[in-house]
């Protein structure tokens, strides 16, 4: 059945093999073996965590260069967090902001840039009744929506022209579609941006610090959640072991990588679905599947931090937050640590600019993202002691951030194959969250939703026997 590679390798033998450490598989694997059922993870790379991942800079300041904010209702990451001894702070966010728009700056407070009212107004406008639309979204199958047909048909670029006609206002809920999904608003569709906004509640909630997703950090960096949840589990955890076929038959489920084959009843795939369309499998996979996970892309966003000696624009009265119309960064927060001993900027290269920006070398980003800071804080921004930055599209193992997403059509044709098991193999990843879908909370959920999917299965095949 297996190829001579295969029979030359390692093999091990589990009740469960789950692919990915990222925070579904971990978190799979800890629900697994809290019980008793034993598992192992196969992970590619060599460290867990996935898309967060922490490490220290020159002076010792943690970076986080992927996810890093925790948020209200995210209560599975708070549990966990907890539980293993991660401790949170609140992120930077006092004093003034800057909005550049058109050449202008304008410096506010609050959520909205306030100086143009008809822009307000018709965001504040939009926000609503985007948030009334999305509450009527069925969040285990979003397909069933009464409006399904109505908003799979067309793009969030497509609503914004019909219904939004200030254009101030649509370059602002640009800003917001870009920061929350690393797409462009005509990348996505409609029933998709109104499914992952009553994932995570409303847009106030997706979009805010205050009392929103952005409202707490880790101290430790996010990925030391993972950290701990592998330690935890042990030997039961494999790196550098990149899975590329998954054989099903009679007696289980049978899966190769690079550096062991492991045998178990059951498999759990937690890696996002473009990247588990990339895996071969015997017998193949029903065309329902296989087309599914060639349309999920994953977003494109390179996340870029400057360390400074201090958060010098702290002592001006700025938040550090900065939204721009152009430039390679337009969207900036303050990210340094949580007792300010030194000072970081951390911006998004997303979507279009991505795509652009991520074709060129690291040192003209550099050059590029250093010009944008000291064009939004000062000449005191154009030396700082480190640079850093993380290209997520280039990632063998994640292929982009910060999530996958929908084009039309695809919840509507696709929807169920997202999280459907098929045979032995269950699908677990942030991406087959019904809350927090995209975020961290929504991969813990979806580890432990298939971990008990898987269970069940176990259960009742004993209960057969
Ligand atoms: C820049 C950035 C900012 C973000 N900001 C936030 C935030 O502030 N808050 C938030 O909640 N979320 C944020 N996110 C999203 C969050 O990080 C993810 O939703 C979450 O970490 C996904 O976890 P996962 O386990 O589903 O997937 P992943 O973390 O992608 O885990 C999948 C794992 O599978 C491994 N893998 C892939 N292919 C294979 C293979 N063939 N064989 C074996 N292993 C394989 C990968 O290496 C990876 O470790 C952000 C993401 C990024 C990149």
């Amino acid at each position: 059945m297996h190829n001579d590679r295969e029979i030359s390798l390692p093999t091990r033998q589990a009740e469960v093999v789950i692919v990915g450490a990222g925070l579904a598989g971990l978190s799979a694997a800890r629900a697994l073996t809290k019980i008793g059922v034993d598992g192992i993870v196969l992970e590619a790379r060599d460290r867990v965590g996935g898309r967060t991942y922490s490490r220290p800079a020159s002076d010792g300041t943690i970076l986080d260069l992927g996810g890093q904010w925790i948020g209200p209702t995210q209560d599975r990451l708070a549990a966990l967090a907890a539980e293993v001894g991660a401790t949170t702070f609140p992120t930077y966010n006092e004093g003034k902001n800057i909005e550049f728009y058109k050449g202008e700056r304008l410096v506010y407070e609050g959520a909205i840039p306030m100086g143009d009212p008809a822009a307000t107004m018709e965001t504040i406008e939009a926000l609503l009744e985007l948030n009334l639309m999305a509450q009527e979204v069925p969040l285990d199958t979003p397909w069933t929506a009464s409006r399904a047909a109505e908003w799979d048909s067309q793009t969030v670029e497509t609503w914004m022209r019909a219904h939004i006609e200030n254009e101030h206002a649509r370059h602002l809920l640009t800003l917001g579609v870009e920061s929350v999904f690393s797409v462009e608003p005509r990348d996505l569709s409609l029933l998709h941006f109104l499914f992952y906004t009553h994932s995570g509640g409303n847009l106030n909630q997706l979009l805010s610090v205050a009392d929103g997703a952005q409202e707490r950090r880790f101290h430790q960096g996010a990925q030391y959640i993972s950290e701990r949840l592998a330690a935890e589990l042990g030997e039961r955890v494999v790196l550098q072991a990149p899975v590329h076929t998954i054989y099903q038959d009679e007696q289980g489920v049978h899966v190769a990588s690079d550096a062991l084959l492991a045998s178990a009843r059951r498999a759990i795939i937690a890696i996002p679905p473009t990247l588990a369309g990339r895996l071969r499998y015997r017998p193949a996979l029903p065309a329902y599947r296989d087309q599914l996970t060639q349309r999920v892309p994953m977003g494109t966003v390179i996340k870029v931090q400057c360390l400074y000696t201090q958060p010098f624009w702290r002592d001006e009265g700025y938040s550090g937050q900065v939204t721009c119309d152009e430039g390679a960064v337009r969207i900036t927060f303050d990210n340094s640590p949580a007792n300010g001993t030194s000072g970081v900027l951390m911006g998004f290269i997303e979507g279009d600019e991505g795509r652009a920006w991520g074709r060129r070398t690291r040192e003209e980003r550099e050059t590029e993202v250093i010009a944008c800071f000291v064009r939004y804080f000062g000449e005191q921004a154009a030396h700082p002691i480190e640079y850093a930055e993380q290209n997520w599209a280039e990632e063998e193992y994640s292929r982009g951030c910060y999530a996958g997403f929908m084009a039309p059509g695809v919840w509507s044709s696709y929807g169920e194959a997202l999280s459907q098991p098929i045979g032995r193999l269950h699908w677990a990843g942030t991406e087959t969250a019904v809350l927090w879908n995209g975020y961290m909370d929504g991969a813990i959920q979806s580890g432990e939703r298939a971990a008990e999917e898987v269970l069940q299965a176990l259960s009742s095949s004993r209960t057969r026997r």
